[in-house]
């Protein structure tokens, strides 16, 4: 059967010729005898991989030397958790930047925690924007993280901005937009991410955290998620998620041979302008998000007729467009348009929009 194009928000599509490499790897990986699922996670075969990985993202990423890696299980959704358990140790406060479901979902863990101040929220227009922060915004001498999500994957909007939070270091969620263009890893206390929107099948979470942030973890932090334990270990205090590492180093592979991560944003720009351009020049579809804060992964839109919405997805899964329904909590329309999605793929979700457009006209 052909592959269709997936835009499914995660799960979500993995580059072809990762996906062939793997394949082709899967019985017999090397001369090791055996597939990367079936080895010792300390072998020296697997401790090869681990450690490619590692160099990979920290040259891609141009993450700075005091900053450790993690490679990690339990999905980002534990680090809502992780963030308070390793961060909340000084005032157990921190300050939270609501933006989408995911950053509330991250507020609420986190207030299990501690004094969380929700400092921000775009709930009020419907998190069609990102707020403007400046410092001001953050308690200082109070607050002993801020939170923020920096691409919200259901509603379509992005960070345009790194805010300034002086000397309180930023976590940020960057799930959905890890890896899909360059970012300045030293503006971030800590940066964590699912794998399985951009980088590798689920099970494996990154964690990009700051040295000096490490070491004071919350007494009752279980082993597994103290990050300074994880770090000194190597990801490997226990088995990490093997096979799911091994994905992720071949997908660093792949964007270091397109050209690295610049090579990979302009690719994203490039094919993101092909749908937000054809948004902009018609009006049977409306794209809810503010022009400045959207994203280059997450597109959303809708015809402002529910019915109409079902239909288009029904039609454009036919069509071999899979996946565009947006999430449960929003509905209308979600392109995910993740690094593995080809420009092929946005072009004939674009005519397949005209084509809807033409058939179904508004009452
Ligand atoms: C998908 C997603 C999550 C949830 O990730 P899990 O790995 O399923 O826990 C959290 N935050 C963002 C921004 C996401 O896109």
């Amino acid at each position: 059967m052909k592959r269709v194009y997936n835009f499914s928000a995660g799960p979500s599509m993995l580059p072809l010729p990762v996906l062939e490499k793997a394949a082709a790897e899967l019985v017999c990986y090397g001369d090791s005898g055996m597939s990367v699922m079936e080895m010792s996670h300390r072998s020296p075969a697997y401790e090869a991989i681990i450690g490619d990985a590692q160099k990979l993202i920290r040259s891609l990423m141009n993450i700075p030397d005091n900053y450790k890696v993690l490679f990690l299980q339990g999905g980002a959704s534990t680090q809502f958790a992780s963030v308070p358990l390793n961060l909340m140790n000084k005032n157990k406060a921190a300050d939270y930047v609501i933006t989408g479901q995911f950053s509330k979902k991250a507020y609420e863990e986190g207030k299990k925690y501690g004094d969380c101040k929700l400092v921000a929220s775009s709930e009020d227009r419907n998190n069609t924007y990102i707020p403007q922060l400046t410092r001001w915004n953050f308690r200082f001498n109070r607050a002993d993280y801020v939170h923020i999500c920096f691409n919200n994957t259901i509603y379509g909007t992005k960070f345009n901005y790194i805010p300034d939070t002086g000397d309180i270091p930023l976590a940020a969620d960057m799930s959905s937009c890890i890896l899909s263009e360059p970012v300045d890893v030293s503006k971030f206390g800590v940066i964590y991410a699912g794998a399985q929107k951009n980088v590798a099948p689920a099970g494996l979470t990154i964690v990009i955290v700051r040295e000096d942030l490490l070491g004071n973890a919350r007494p009752e932090t279980p082993t597994m998620l103290d990050w300074k334990i994880m770090a000194d270990n190597d990801s490997m205090y226990n088995t990490p998620p093997c096979y799911s590492i091994y994905m992720a180093k071949l997908v660093f592979e792949y964007i270091q041979g397109l050209g690295g991560l610049e090579a990979m944003k302009a690719y994203n720009q490039k094919k993101c302008a092909i749908l937000y351009d054809y948004l902009d020049s018609q009006d049977y579809y409306i794209a809810p998000v503010e022009k400045e804060y959207r994203s280059m992964m997450n597109v959303t839109f809708v015809t402002g007729d529910a019915d109409l919405d079902k239909k288009f997805a029904k039609e454009a899964g036919a069509c071999g467009l899979q996946n565009i329904k947006g999430h449960r909590s929003v509905g209308g329309m979600r392109a995910s348009i993740y690094n593995a999605m080809p420009i092929e793929g946005v072009e004939a979700l674009v005519a397949f929009m005209k084509d809807f457009a033409a058939a179904n006209p508004k009452k």
